[in-house]
């Protein structure tokens, strides 16, 4: 069995606020990843499962290739059905904010939760959570917020109801936040974690080729372009740069998600430990801007400094105001 890491207090609190809540609401951070949608979805089954009235409201779109999710047919995109969204938030009497430490970090939604009289819970793995939320699960020291949503149902001794469904959406999530458990603390309970989800007869290989081998032709596309023609690299520097125009990802029918991990790719050359990614928003004169590195090198760090973002040690992100070509000049 998997250690309890959560405080005994915290767990009988979080067991009496799911207990007494009617209406739950489960959101996720905009541009909604793996790990956003698994924790949503898979912490909103096992509420069903225990008889609650839940759903997931997401700021924006999603990738396609998270589609196959159980449950995502339902999920309320806040962008497209604000009225619903909206109303659904002002009924909610427990609002779970999931894979987020910030309530800028859901757009417009922000204020919305912030103004709702509902008991907030936090449940995630970003560093520095800012105090939103009256109970908080914040474990940056875990591989994603799928984990500790799986670490929480164990705490209260709901794995038996864990459907399958469940453990599907939180195995894809903690298998996307770890580049497929290569990078992260995978430690040995992970590997304990995935064997329990394997008990619930999750298929894994099926959702690896759901997530890895379901690219669209413009996306492997846009992927061959970007290392042929616009990857730079500065080998004194063991970094390297790749940046997108928003006319170039229509060239290539863009589709949300398709530049996702595009940003890894540059760290599987020899010496390269450091690499950006910079590319125009649809909103006109922002530039999104996401960096990872491998061992000690602080891209949090360089996020927070030029482009102010953080994240992680080795995963982060930002934004600059302005053209893309001032964020080339800054990043050099
Ligand atoms: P991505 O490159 O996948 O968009 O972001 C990688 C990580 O960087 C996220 O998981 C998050 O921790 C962090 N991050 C991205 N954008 C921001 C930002 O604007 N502010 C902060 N504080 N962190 C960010
Ligand atoms: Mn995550």
């Amino acid at each position: 069995m998997i250690k309890n890491i959560f405080k005994t207090d915290d767990i009988t609190r979080l067991e009496a606020i799911i207990a007494e809540g009617k209406f739950f609401v489960l959101t996720c951070h905009a541009g909604p990843d793996g790990d956003a949608l698994g924790s949503t979805l898979g912490m909103a089954h096992y509420l069903q499962t225990l008889g609650k009235e839940a759903v997931v409201i997401v700021p924006d779109a999603y990738p396609d290739f998270l589609a196959w999710m159980p449950g995502s047919q339902e999920i309320v995109r806040f962008d497209k059905h604000r009225d619903k969204a909206e109303l659904m938030i002002a009924m909610a009497d427990i609002i779970f904010a999931m894979d987020y430490n910030a309530l800028s970090r859901v757009d417009d939604m922000g204020p919305l939760i912030e103004k709702s009289k509902a008991t907030r819970v936090l449940i995630d793995h970003h560093l520095s959570p800012d105090k939103f939320c009256a109970l908080s699960f914040s474990y940056p020291q875990l591989t994603s917020t799928c984990e500790v949503v799986f670490r929480l149902v164990v705490a209260m001794e709901g794995y038996d109801q864990l459907t399958k469904a469940a453990c599907e959406c939180i195995y894809a999530g903690m298998m996307t936040d770890t580049g497929c458990f290569s990078y992260g603390p995978c430690t040995q309970e992970v590997y304990l974690i995935i064997s329990m989800l394997m008990q619930k007869e999750i298929n894994k290989d099926r959702i690896y080729n759901k997530i890895f081998n379901n690219y669209s032709e413009g996306r492997l596309r846009l992927m061959g372009y970007v290392l042929y023609e616009k990857m730079r690299v500065f080998p004194e520097h063991h970094a390297a740069l790749i940046t997108l125009s928003r006319e170039e990802m229509a060239r290539f029918d863009f589709n949300k998600g398709d530049t996702e991990g595009l940003v890894n790719i540059p760290l599987q050359m020899k010496g390269i430990y450091f690499s950006a990614f910079l590319r125009e928003d649809t909103e006109k004169d922002l530039i999104r801007v996401s960096l990872r590195s491998q061992g000690t090198f602080p891209c949090n760090k360089f996020a927070a400094r030029y482009f102010t973002g953080g994240g992680h040690l080795n995963a982060s992100g930002g934004q600059h105001h302005g053209t893309l070509q001032e964020a080339i000049t800054l990043f050099e």
